[in-house]
């Protein structure tokens, strides 16, 4: 019987606690010697096979879900009300992130051994707001690929996509069919990479211990409290009275009609796994034609990912007070839309969210000696996260769906679920 990825890195993470105090206990200080840095290596192995796959992941990701909005019909009406409520939920959501965390502040008082090393004046100072939207404009995309300029690749991939749908069919077809097909593969490298989270985690885990103790821990649990507590307003609250005002419709009734979507997403973590459920109950129970599912379910579960959006911006602001930095008003609106647009770019399959957490800290200008050790210490418990973050973003898809619907004249809804 094969082990779940999740035991399998719960068990990584308890071996690496047992491997963390030994070193700590027989070194006294930081360790050195073969064995620790055999085992240290796992981590920067797996840090680094992460970050490999973040600019094609994206690049492809945002090309195939921006190109397919369109899916043979105009960009139009439709096209344009479900982007504009998919951002603006994601804005909601990245806004409860950054209060609570800035009120709870669960990374402080952690003394961390980089944290002594770490120096705030190499952030990047970036200016005005106007500026950091002026940058976004790549002077060379290739540069800004090779570069790692999220921001431009984000930018010029929105732009690729947009213009994709607009060419003549047959090269929109072929240019839409290489991103797929790229798309996919890169899929499948992300997928491989996460498979080997566990000795990742082995190797990360044992470093933390061995070099600074428990502090982190502590600390990463309160990070957990509030990433689920800001999740949990933004299902419990803000999705509902969005879809009540908008609607006009009792939220319960659209819950009731979701909860085997949310029940897979949940125990899947993935959006993507989830669409086949997602679109019929949908459709079987909600009642939403076929024509608005079809286009705003799959389009959500590429692009509209709230509790995602939320986790990128909390997990960041953890990381930089963990690092003792105080993040400046136009650092945190550097997060804040480096947590959109990488939200955006984050595929739908389990632990995408954690890949696209580097992006965010290299926007603000964090190294990725000083972050990796407390994302390995993130990663090691981001399955739980994992699960409620995506069931908030296949229900934002969903209240989505039924606004949308409401909105183009549909009437025949909930007619088969009972309160
Ligand atoms: N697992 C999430 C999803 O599929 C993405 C993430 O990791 O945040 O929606």
């Amino acid at each position: 019987m094969k082990l779940k990825l999740h035991w399998q890195i719960l068990i990584a993470m308890g071996i690496g606690v047992v491997f963390g105090i030994i070193f700590q206990n027989v070194y006294k200080g930081e360790p050195t010697g073969w064995f620790y840095g055999m085992i240290t290596s796992l981590g920067t192995i797996f840090i680094r096979l992460l970050k490999m796959v973040i600019v094609p992941l994206i690049f492809s990701s945002i090309v195939v879900g921006v190109s397919g909005i369109s899916d043979g019909r105009s960009l139009g009406r439709l096209g344009g009300k479900t982007f504009l409520f998919y951002i603006t939920t994601s804005l909601f959501a990245i806004l409860i992130g950054l209060t609570l965390t800035n009120i709870i502040r669960p990374g402080d008082g952690v003394s961390l051994a980089t944290a002594a090393t770490f120096d705030p004046s190499s952030l990047q100072t970036p200016g005005s707001p106007a500026g950091i939207l002026i940058r976004m404009i790549p002077l060379n995309p290739i540069h800004a690929a090779s570069s790692g300029d999220m921001l431009g690749i984000i930018f010029f991939a929105i732009f690729l996509g947009v213009i994709i749908t607009k060419i003549k069919p047959q090269y929109r077809d072929t240019l839409r069919n290489l991103f797929e097909a790229i798309f996919g593969a890169i899929m499948k490298i992300t997928e491989a990479v996460i498979k080997l989270a566990p000795l990742g985690v082995l190797g990360l885990i044992t470093k933390a211990v061995a070099t600074s103790g428990f502090d982190l821990f502590a600390a990463v649990g309160i990070y957990m409290g509030t990433i689920i507590a800001g999740l949990s307003i933004h299902f419990l609250i803000v999705l509902p009275m969005l879809f009540f005002l908008l609607t006009r419709i009792n939220p319960i009734l659209h819950y009731r009609a979701m909860a085997s979507a949310m029940a897979t997403a949940f125990s899947t973590s993935s959006s993507n796994a989830t669409l086949p459920v997602t679109m019929r109950s949908i459709e079987e129970n909600a009642g939403v034609s076929n024509r608005i599912s079809s286009f705003v379910l799959p389009m959500g579960a590429t692009i509209n990912m709230d509790g995602t959006a939320l986790y990128e911006c909390a997990g960041v602001l953890f990381i930089a007070q963990v690092l003792g930095v105080d993040l400046s008003f136009t650092q945190q609106f550097i997060v804040v839309l480096t947590a959109l647009l990488a939200s955006i770019g984050a595929a739908g399959i389990p632990s995408a969210g954690l890949v696209m957490i580097f992006i965010v800290t290299q926007a603000v200008g964090f190294k990725d000696m000083d972050v990796a050790l407390i994302i390995g210490t993130m990663l090691a418990v981001d399955r739980p996260l994992d699960m409620f973050r995506t069931m908030v973003n296949v229900t934002s898809d969903s209240v989505g769906t039924v606004i949308i619907a409401k909105s183009e004249g549909e009437t025949n809804l909930y007619k088969n679920v009972k309160m």
